[in-house]
C-alpha cells in the first residue's frame, strides 16, 4: 500500500545526520528538487510538503517515545490580529511564511529571527473581498524566488534572499470582488494561481504565469461565459463542447462560480494539473441555471495539461450544486495497492461528505463512500460512476430544506495528510446541518454576497420563510458548527480506521507515527496536539496563545526536528462565538522541538465589556438596523451577532456610544486602512444610525448576561 520512498531512512534522521546534507549553498529549488522533495525531509518545499501534497514527513526524531519532551523552540509575533492560515515553507534553513493581509516573512528556521519582511500594501478597502477574512495560506518557492498571491488579486515574485520585489502582475479585475487567499504552486517554470469570490458572482479561473518573467502563459475558465463571446483562452473548446450544454436559462454576467481558490496540484507522473472548483453562483440553482443541469465545471476536479492549460478530464462531485459545496479541498496524490496492483490515484474529501478515490491518468472513479453519516442532499450514490441521486427537495425551491452537511461542509479547506506507513488519511471532519430558505425573487447587487438564499436564517431565528411550508430534509438544524472529530480514513477499504472526538484544523503526519493537529482552546485561544497515527490516542498537547487553523508542518535544522504552525484565529471562524470572548491579539508563528525552552506569550485578557449607552433606540430603528446588519455586516462581524471578536464584536465597540464616530466609520470609511470600508453606497440616509440602534440593543442584551465581565 505504501509508496516506497528512496532517500533518508527514519533511522538516519533520528541519528541527527540530517546536518550532513542540509548545507548552505544547496542547489536551486527547481523541478528536479521539487520532484524529489520527499527525499529531503529537513526542508518543506511546497504548500503540501511535496508535489504529492501528502503532508507526510519521514522525520522521526519526534515520536511517541520522545514527544513528551516537545516544547516551544521559538515564537514570532506577526503584526496583524486577523486570521492566520499559512503553511510555512522551509528551504535550507530559512522559513518563508505569510500572514493575514498577504504579508511575507523570512525567518531563521532554527531561531525565528527575522531575515526580511515584505508588505504588498493591500488597500484596506479590499478587506471585504474574501468571503472569510483576509487570510493567506502561504507562498511557493522556485529558483531563488518566493511567490505570493494577495487579497487584492496580485501575484508577486520576490527575491528569496532579500525580499525585494522582482515582478508583480494583477491576476483579477480589481474592480470585482475577487481575491487570492490560496498558495500558488510552481512546476515546469510556471506559477499557477486561482482566486476566490464565489459568493459574489462571476466566473472562476486558474492562470499559469512564467516564473521568470511574470508573463501570462495560459488561463482556464471553469464555467462558460457569454456563448457569443469566447474568451480566447485555453478553456474555450472544453467550455463550448462539454460545459455549455449543462447550463440553462439566460447567460448573465454575474452567474457562474467554480472559483479555484485552494487546490491546484501538479502531477509529475502525467504532467497534469488538477484544480478543485468551488460552488455555483448564485448558490440557489433556480437563479443560476433555471433550476436544472449539472453546471460544469462547478464543484469538480478538472485535469489540465500543465503546459498548455488544455482540458484533459473532469470529475464532478456535486452536480448542480445548490449548497455551497466547494470541491476546492486539497488533493493527495498516492500510489495505492488495490486489488493486487498499484494504482496511481488522487484522494479527495470535499465539503459534500463523500470520500473519492479517482484514477489520476483518466479521471475514472475507483471508489466512493460517505465519510460522515447523515448526508441528505443525495438520496443515494452510484458506487460505479460516482454520480449521486440528488434529492429534488434539497434545492429548497418550494420549501426550506435542512441540508446535511452545511455550507461549512463535512470537511473544509483544512489540509488532510496521508501516511504511506499506515496507509491512512487523516483529516478534520464535521457533522453539521443548515436550514436553507430561498429568496422569493433574485436581485444581484454588485459588491454584496447575494446567493439567492436568506442570510442568517438559522434556527431558532428562522422566522423568515416566505413559502410558509415546513422544512424538508430532516437534517438536525445545528447551524454551521456541529459535531467535529479527527478522522483516520482507510482509502483502500473506504472506511473509518479510528476517530478522535476533537475539533481542530489541518493535519500533519510523520514517520514518527504521530498525527499533529492544531485547534482552538476556549474560543480564540489555541492548542497543538499529537495523536498516535495507528490508534488516534492523544498523547501530547501544548497550549498556545492563539488558535491554530492551518496544518502544522515539520523540518530539521542541524539535526534537530521542529514542528511549526501559524497561529491566529480567524478565517471562517470569525463567525464563531468565543466562550468567553478574549481581547484581540496578534497572530504568531510557533515552532517546537524536543527540549525547547522558549516561553510563549501569555493568553490575552478577556474582551472589553459590552458598551451599554443610556440612549434607548426606537423599536422600528432596531428592526431596520437588524436587516442592514444581516445584509452588510454579519459576514465579518458575526451573523445574528454571534461574534468571536476577531473582526471586532461591535457590541464592545467604543464607537457605539458616539453617533459621529460611528458615522465616520460606517459611512466615512475612517477605518478603511484596517479593512472597514465605507458602506455608504449600500445604505439609505439613516441606515448607519439604524445599525447603531440594533447593535446598542444587542449590546444591552449582552451586558445583561455579562454582569461578571468579559464573557459572552
Ligand atoms: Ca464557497
Amino acid at each position: 500500500m505504501a509508496v516506497k520512498r528512496p532517500g533518508f531512512s527514519a533511522a538516519v534522521i533520528a541519528l541527527g545526520l540530517v546536518a550532513a546534507v542540509s548545507v548552505q549553498g544547496a542547489s536551486p529549488v527547481d523541478d528536479v528538487r521539487l520532484r524529489s522533495a520527499p527525499d529531503e525531509p529537513e526542508n518543506w518545499l511546497t504548500y503540501g510538503g511535496s508535489w504529492l501534497e501528502q503532508r507526510y514527513s519521514t522525520l522521526a526524531q519526534i515520536n511517541a517515545g520522545t514527544v513528551a519532551r516537545l516544547a516551544p523552540a521559538w515564537s514570532f509575533d506577526l503584526d496583524t490580529d486577523r486570521g492566520q492560515e499559512s503553511t510555512p515553507l522551509v528551504v535550507d534553513g530559512t522559513m518563508y511564511v505569510t500572514s493575514a493581509w498577504s504579508k511575507v516573512y523570512a525567518l531563521d528556521a532554527a531561531t525565528g529571527t527575522l531575515r526580511w519582511t515584505f508588505d504588498p500594501k493591500v488597500p484596506g478597502a479590499a478587506g471585504p473581498k474574501p468571503c472569510c477574512d483576509v487570510v493567506n495560506r502561504g507562498v511557493a518557492f522556485f529558483e531563488g524566488r518566493v511567490f505570493v498571491g494577495t487579497i487584492d488579486g496580485r501575484l508577486i515574485a520576490l527575491d528569496a534572499a532579500t525580499g525585494r520585489k522582482v515582478w508583480s502582475v494583477q491576476t483579477v479585475d480589481p474592480t470585482k470582488m475577487l481575491s487570492i487567499t490560496g498558495a500558488p504552486r510552481v512546476a515546469r517554470g510556471k506559477v499557477y494561481i486561482g482566486n476566490g469570490g464565489g459568493e459574489f458572482g462571476g466566473r472562476g479561473y486558474v492562470s499559469a504565469y512564467d516564473a521568470r518573467s511574470g508573463k501570462l502563459v495560459w488561463r482556464f475558465y471553469t464555467v462558460p461565459g457569454d456563448p457569443a463571446k469566447p474568451d480566447g483562452a485555453a478553456s474555450d473548446d472544453a467550455l463550448a463542447r462539454i460545459a455549455q450544454p449543462t447550463w440553462f436559462g439566460p447567460f448573465t454576467a454575474y452567474r457562474g462560480g467554480g472559483q479555484v481558490w485552494n487546490a491546484i496540484v501538479y502531477d509529475p507522473d502525467f504532467n497534469q494539473l488538477y484544480i478543485g472548483t468551488g460552488n455555483g453562483f448564485p448558490h440557489n440553482q433556480r437563479f443560476r441555471s433555471a433550476g436544472r443541469g449539472d453546471n460544469l465545471f462547478i464543484a469538480s476536479i478538472v485535469a489540465l495539461n500543465a503546459d498548455t492549460g488544455h482540458y484533459l478530464w473532469h470529475f464532478q462531485e456535486t452536480p448542480g450544486d445548490s449548497w455551497d459545496y466547494d470541491s476546492v479541498q486539497d488533493m493527495i496524490l498516492a500510489d495505492l495497492k488495490m486489488g493486487g496492483r498499484v494504482r496511481k490515484v488522487l484522494l479527495h474529501a470535499p465539503k459534500n461528505g463523500y470520500f473519492y478515490v479517482v484514477e489520476r491518468e483518466s479521471g475514472k472513479l475507483v471508489s466512493v463512500a460517505p465519510y460522515v453519516p447523515g448526508i441528505n442532499w443525495a438520496k443515494s450514490m452510484d458506487r460505479a460512476s460516482g454520480r449521486p441521486e440528488v434529492d429534488p427537495a434539497a434545492h429548497y425551491a418550494d420549501a426550506p430544506f435542512t441540508v446535511h452537511p452545511s455550507e461549512g461542509g463535512a470537511h473544509g479547506w483544512q489540509p488532510f495528510a496521508f501516511s504511506p506507513k499506515t496507509g491512512l488519511v487523516y483529516f478534520p471532519a464535521s457533522e453539521n446541518s443548515m436550514y436553507l430558505v430561498g429568496t422569493p425573487k433574485y436581485e444581484y447587487v454588485e459588491g454584496l454576497d447575494t446567493p439567492g438564499i436568506i442570510h442568517g436564517a438559522l434556527p431558532p431565528q428562522a422566522a423568515a420563510n416566505p413559502s410558509g411550508k415546513p422544512a424538508k430534509g430532516g437534517g438536525k438544524p445545528g447551524g454551521a458548527f456541529g459535531k467535529n472529530y479527527l478522522l483516520a480514513w482507510d482509502p483502500v477499504a473506504q472506511k473509518m480506521a479510528w476517530r478522535a472526538d476533537v475539533s481542530g484544523g489541518g493535519v500533519l503526519v510523520t514517520a514518527g507515527d504521530l498525527v499533529f493537529q492544531g485547534r482552538n482552546r476556549s474560543g480564540t485561544l489555541g492548542e497543538l496536539a499529537a495523536f498516535r497515527a495507528g490508534t488516534g490516542e492523544e498523547i501530547w498537547k501544548y497550549p498556545t496563545p492563539n488558535a491554530i487553523l492551518q496544518a502544522p508542518m515539520t523540518y530539521a535544522v542541524r539535526g534537530e526536528q521542529y514542528i511549526a504552525a501559524a497561529s491566529g484565529a480567524g478565517g471562517a471562524s470569525i463567525l464563531a462565538g468565543g466562550e468567553p470572548a478574549h481581547a484581540r491579539q496578534v497572530g504568531r508563528i510557533v515552532a517546537f522541538k524536543l527540549g525547547g525552552i522558549a516561553k510563549l506569550p501569555p493568553d490575552p485578557e478577556l474582551a472589553p465589556r459590552p458598551a451599554a449607552p443610556a440612549y434607548h433606540p426606537a423599536a422600528a430603528a432596531i428592526a431596520e438596523g437588524k436587516e442592514h446588519y444581516a445584509r452588510l455586516c454579519g459576514r465579518c462581524h458575526g451573523l445574528n451577532m454571534f461574534a468571536s471578536n476577531i473582526v471586532p464584536d461591535l457590541r464592545r465597540s467604543a464607537a457605539l456610544e458616539d453617533k459621529q464616530a460611528w458615522q465616520a466609520i460606517v459611512l466615512g470609511g475612517a477605518l478603511e486602512s484596517k479593512g472597514m470600508m465605507s458602506w455608504a453606497r449600500y445604505l439609505p440616509p439613516d441606515g448607519a444610525e439604524a445599525i447603531r440602534a440594533y447593535v446598542i440593543d444587542e449590546a444591552r442584551k449582552l451586558a445583561a448576561v455579562d454582569a461578571g465581565g468579559g464573557s459572552q
